[in-house]
């Protein structure tokens, strides 16, 4: 059987990485407070998928009578489409929050590659072979496959500056065995995923430069490579009280500073290699399913900041004013504002280059934006209704201090709402929007599937326009000849 169970995945860890966190070398990542809480969650994942009441939605049969995780199945039709929503749905509900980069989102972006297997086949036939071998494997053995795009930048003008000396990761040497790579990627998850699919960053890789050779290739990397350093940035849910800190000391994901230092990354795993067009190919079509699981939990977080709003307008008696019920009907029609896109992806899926159903790429795309866009004007909507008790109300063990507990039944109480219970309601609306892990979250959100003007270049280039133009040359009575610039 193909599926992983939670302590499989926590010992198939120990396997000789190289994580850093606060000033540490980690030994054993599964154990480590700053990563627990997050391999718990990802654990859990694994062991539902095991369980019999979660085998329809969470797993599938492959026509070997092999069974995989539902979430690794590349999809052909549109009920493959709504089983991974359904799928991803299951999986928050029982996990009671929010996580991202868990596997099912960043498995989409081999199934964009999947879809160039034509034009890679027209480079190498051993690239799109690779390519299929990887997206079996990752459903055969049940691994938790990550996304590292993003170099660290800097000047830009010296990104490509000779064979050593680029910023960018690049190849530093072909030998028999594979490509030897250098750099460093940005990377949520490394340091507790099996695998990254690493790949070019955003640049014009349609400029076509010789020189940007080296740097565009794209492969599978194990994340027990030798040379390969995880460096991680704090945790935000570390030594905090989780009744004070109920979302941050559970979901907390870890981004990490990727250190590919002379990595070698065998030629079964490489999957193009000095291809601008495959770089170019794979950056404008990255997210062409991985942004449906995206797009999936910016809505389940809507629902969290609506949840919050109606919770606390309804405990303080505030629910029947007029004003009030206009700002949860603009939360509402924000929540479904990206419902609807979500679904009418679904409904009017095409058919990919490659066979695959995607969603509506239109949809999809201009959900995103929409999710992404409105969720600053969520929270705030959110905190308006939440109030300043949000920011001011002092933690649990201060509220339950006998000497003083006193004073928060008095002015803590509204009917049955006790101190305590007003207390839960304010601290995890707290860390849904205002503790360091709530910002955390908003700039992960606003970067993690690329910056906003690249979403907005997903949108342009991912929109039919001719029909507008059509309409205006008509109604205009132009001539159907006028030239069109891009
Ligand atoms: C919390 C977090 C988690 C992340 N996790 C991952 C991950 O798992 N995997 C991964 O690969 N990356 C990850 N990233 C990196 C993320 O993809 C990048 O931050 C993002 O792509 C932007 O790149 P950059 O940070 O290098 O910013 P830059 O490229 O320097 O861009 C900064 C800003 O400059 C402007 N700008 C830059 N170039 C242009 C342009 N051509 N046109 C118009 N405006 C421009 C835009 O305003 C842009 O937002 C993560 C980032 C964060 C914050």
């Amino acid at each position: 059987m193909a599926l992983m169970t939670g302590k499989q995945y926590r010992d198939s860890l120990n396997d000789g990485r190289e994580v850093y966190i606060d000033g540490e070398k980690v030994r054993n990542v599964s154990e480590h407070p700053s990563f627990k809480p997050i391999i718990d969650v990802k654990a859990r994942m694994y062991d539902m998928a095991l369980e019999a009441k979660y085998k329809d939605t969470l797993t599938t049969t492959l026509s070997n009578g092999e069974v995989v995780s539902r979430a690794y199945k590349a999809p052909e039709t549109k009920e493959d489409l709504s089983a991974i929503r359904k799928h991803v749905e299951t999986v928050l509900d029982d996990l009671g929050g929010v996580v991202y980069r868990v596997g099912d989102e960043t498995i989409g972006e081999m199934w964009s590659l999947f879809d160039a297997q034509d034009k890679l086949n027209e480079i190498d036939p051993t690239y799109a072979k690779n390519i299929k071998y990887h997206i079996d494997r990752v459903a055969r053995e049940d691994l938790f496959h990550v996304s590292a795009n993003t170099d660290p930048k800097g000047d830009r003008s010296k990104l490509f500056s000779g064979k050593d000396g680029g910023t960018l990761l690049h190849v530093v040497e072909e030998n028999d065995q594979g490509i030897v790579v250098k750099g460093a990627k940005f990377e949520t998850a490394a340091a507790y995923a099996h695998q990254a699919f690493v790949k070019p960053t955003i640049l014009d890789w349609n400029a076509g430069s010789e020189k940007m050779a080296p740097f565009a290739c794209g492969f599978i990397c194990d994340m027990g490579s030798p040379g390969l350093k995880s460096i991680c940035r704090t945790s935000l849910g570390t030594e905090r009280n989780p009744q004070d800190y109920p979302i941050a000391t559970k979901f907390e994901e870890i981004d990490t500073l990727l250190i590919f230092d002379n990595v070698l990354i065998p030629w079964e795993n490489v999957l193009f290699h000095r291809s601008l067009e495959s770089a170019a190919y794979i950056r404008s079509t990255l997210h062409r399913y991985s942004a449906f699981n995206y797009t999936l939990r910016m809505l389940r977080r809507a629902d969290y900041l609506i949840g919050a709003a109606l919770l606390n307008v309804e405990q303080t008696g505030l629910t029947h004013l007029q004003a009030v019920k206009e700002k949860i009907s603009e939360l509402i029609n924000y929540r479904e504002g990206i419902n609807a896109h979500l679904t009418a992806a679904v409904a009017n899926a095409e058919r990919s280059p490659g066979g695959l159903m995607m969603p509506n790429q239109s949809l999809l795309y201009t959900g995103r934006v929409f999710a992404l866009a409105n969720f600053p004007a969520m929270a705030h909507l959110t905190r308006e209704l939440v109030g300043g008790q949000l920011a001011v109300t002092p933690d649990s063990t201060t509220m339950a201090d006998p000497e003083i507990k006193q004073y928060f039944d008095q002015y803590y109480s509204v009917g049955e709402w006790t101190p305590e219970d007003r207390g839960k309601l304010l601290y995890f609306a707290r860390d849904l929007l205002n503790s360091s892990y709530a910002g955390h979250r908003t700039t992960f959100e606003l970067f993690a599937q690329s910056p906003p003007f690249a979403q907005q270049m997903a949108v342009f280039n991912n929109f039919d326009m001719e029909p507008q133009r059509e309409l205006v040359r008509k109604a205009a009575g132009l001539k159907p000849s006028l030239p069109v610039t891009r």
